[in-house]
């Protein structure tokens, strides 16, 4: 029973989280209960992106989906629910902060909450949820009827199973154009409990409201809702989608997100090649960084990685938080984060200074790869159409977080004396036609600006090995 929350386990610290460990109902079992009615509740959580975690108590723990769009009152309307750990049965009353840098770092209130029944009882239920077809009635504060939850055959990022939560038709159901329920009941159903109950509701602390309630639209309208798309098939827009999916497109090849990826380094050059096209962009003075973007992880869609695979989404909150806001469901980007000095000059050291004074919005990256798309591997695309894509995707960015990387049809002297006049480290060339490789290759090649530096010798080391004369010379500036 206990290996069932092993993962619940794993991705929290419990000396920094407020939320429970599980250690009291990690050796229950259902049949020890003395209450025969299983437990229902959705919470919704404020992550990086605002999600609903569904569960429902089956022998001992919570069982549980994160559902981006939340539940939906109309039977046609399928809502992408995606399969997660058990939870313990603790959880069920849990809201507060989870606090930054642990998982699933936000806001957590319990939306609603109450029992459920399954289809044929409990035996049956067990049944059903292995072969991924579970038929309920839910009795909650705000859900009620009749619902299913299936296991669709889309596979999402690593292990984790897509399945779609559905409202059955009976009294219960209501059109999606005119009913919304996620905004007519809006708050916590703890705290609507207690103030039923007399108590004040003071009592349950949240820093952070929950989804304000707007006026409902008037039941006429009938055009689809823009602020939510849907995260399967309209997060991206359809053109964008087609073109990572065209034949014109060669060598994109459907493959699922990896979760680690190798940046493609360049190779340091004297001289400009004279051989193939290739094109320039400027050489960025600053952090490598990798961003890997999945939609089918509701907790943390974004993670930006180092050049070496260091996690360092925590600095680069706003960058992760702009990566989020692109209308596209999965990708790998490859960019540089740089700070403009008040030249607009990339400096390194403006960007160590972001760091230390906790400057997240300083910093700029400009992204020019974009290795996977969409559920599609486009490293085989030449480089020339992965950087169109990308263009395409950036034109999306709300900020000024974010942008591409441009190339120069300038001849690579003039450029790289451009560069050089404005203190830019070099320039860097790829070929147009070349794939994406994670490591250094030929087809990427950095020239560099040669700046003069007067030094002062301060000495010299003893040779060693077969040297004759001295080791090194100690130089300073
Ligand atoms: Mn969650």
């Amino acid at each position: 029973m206990a290996d069932k929350l092993e993962t619940y386990r794993r991705k929290r610290r419990f000396d920094e989280t407020p939320e429970p460990s599980g250690a009291r109902s990690a050796g229950k079992a259902a049949g020890e209960r003395a209450e025969p009615a299983l437990s229902y509740l959705i919470q919704e959580h404020h992550a990086r992106h605002l999600h609903y975690d569904f569960r429902l108590e089956l022998d001992g723990t919570l069982k549980s989906w994160a559902i981006p769009k939340g539940p939906c009152l109309d039977p046609a309307v399928k809502r992408l629910a995606v399969h997660v750990e058990d939870h313990p049965l603790e959880y069920g009353t849990f809201e507060g902060e989870i606090p930054q840098g642990n998982y699933g770092a936000g806001t957590v209130i319990v939306w609603d909450r109450g029992t459920w029944e399954p289809d044929g009882g409990v035996a049956q239920a067990r049944k059903a949820y292995e072969a991924g077809k579970l038929k309920f009635t839910l009795h909650g504060r705000k859900l009620k009827g009749g619902w299913a939850l299936v296991r669709s055959r889309m596979r999402g990022s690593g292990d984790k199973e897509q399945w779609l939560l559905i409202k059955e038709r009976d009294d219960e159901a209501r059109p999606e154009a005119n009913y919304d329920v996620l905004e007519q009941r809006p708050g916590s159903a703890l705290e609507n409990d207690a103030a039923s109950r007399g108590r004040a509701a003071k009592g349950a602390k949240r820093s952070k409201p929950a989804m304000p309630a707007k006026p409902a639209p008037p039941p006429e309208a009938g055009e689809p809702r823009a602020d939510r798309p849907d995260i399967v098939a309209t997060r991206t827009s359809q053109s964008l989608r087609e073109l990572a999916a065209s034949p014109s497109i060669e060598g994109a090849a459907k493959a699922r997100l990896p979760q680690t990826l190798k940046p493609q380094l360049a190779t340091l050059v004297d001289e400009v090649p004279r051989a193939g096209e290739w094109s320039y962009e400027v050489k960025f003075d600053g952090y490598r960084v990798l961003a890997r973007i999945d939609h089918g992880e509701p907790d943390q869609p974004v993670r930006i990685f180092t050049r070496s695979g260091l996690d360092w989404t925590e600095k680069f909150k706003r960058q992760a938080d702009a990566f989020g806001a692109l209308d596209l469901d999965t990708a790998w980007v490859d960019g540089e984060a740089v700070v403009l000095d008040e030249r607009g000059v990339p400096s390194f050291q403006s960007l160590q200074n972001a760091f230390d004074a906790n400057r997240p919005q300083d910093i700029v990256v400009f992204a020019f790869d974009l290795p996977y798309l969409n559920g599609y591997d486009l490293r085989n695309v030449p480089l020339v159409q992965r950087r169109a894509l990308l263009r395409a995707v950036l034109e999306g960015a709300a900020d000024g977080t974010l942008r591409f990387s441009a190339d120069f049809a300038l001849d690579p002297h003039s450029l790289l004396d451009s560069a050089c006049e404005m203190a830019l480290e070099g320039i860097v060339g790829k070929r147009i036609d070349s794939p994406y490789v994670s490591t250094r290759s030929g087809a990427w090649i950095k020239l560099r600006c040669r700046r003069r530096q007067e030094f002062v010798i301060g000495g010299y080391s003893e040779p060693s090995g077969s040297r004759t004369g001295f080791g090194a010379l100690l130089l300073g500036v």
